[in-house]
């Protein structure tokens, strides 16, 4: 495996995984957490940004809340993807490791249970609870992030510059 690769067969994954799609024609990566059955739950904006436009497949009209145009919702693996690689986010690197890799493919905290990560998700989705899409303190790492770990991003220190962004410390009931 190299230095930045953690790509990963759709086989392979495991629900409340973390994953991530890296476009490279973007330089930019989505990310959400694997709720099994091929289905992915994500925090998309409404931007009119090409990256986060979405179309909707037959598969995903079938499912609830894929229909909202922002905020949390489910698609299945293929619509999270679009034409991205399939990448699974790496938890628990050490520091060392982490500040060597790409931003926005890992971080140092460790993962919740596996329960708790589908229960955060699945919360979240029902509420539609993560708040505005906001490309440098709240986005889709920072929500996957968060239903791993229940913690933003910067749980290590200082607002830090990850994959996207410069990201403050995140609480769902201190959110405006
Ligand atoms: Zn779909």
């Amino acid at each position: 495996m190299g230095l930045v690769s953690h790509r990963v067969e759709m086989r392979h994954l495991k629900a409340g995984d973390h994953i991530y799609s890296y476009r490279s024609a973007f330089l930019y990566s989505h990310h959400g957490i694997y709720k099994g059955e091929g289905q992915v739950i994500h925090f998309t904006s409404s931007s009119s940004s090409s990256v986060h436009r979405r179309e909707v497949c037959s598969a995903c009209e079938m499912l609830e809340h894929s229909e909202r145009s922002s905020g949390v919702i489910v698609s299945c693996v293929e619509c999270f993807l679009k034409s991205g690689s399939l990448r699974r986010y790496k938890y628990g690197v050490k520091k060392k490791s982490y500040f060597m890799k790409r931003r926005g493919t890992c971080n140092t905290a460790e993962p919740g249970p596996v329960e708790v990560v589908l229960e955060r998700a699945e919360s979240l989705l029902a509420q539609n609870g993560f708040g505005d899409y906001h490309v440098l303190q709240n986005n889709c790492e920072d929500f996957a992030t968060y239903c791993k770990t229940g913690q933003g991003c910067s749980r290590n220190g200082t607002a830090r510059r990850y994959g996207q962004a410069s990201v403050l410390p995140l609480g769902l009931a201190s959110r405006r």
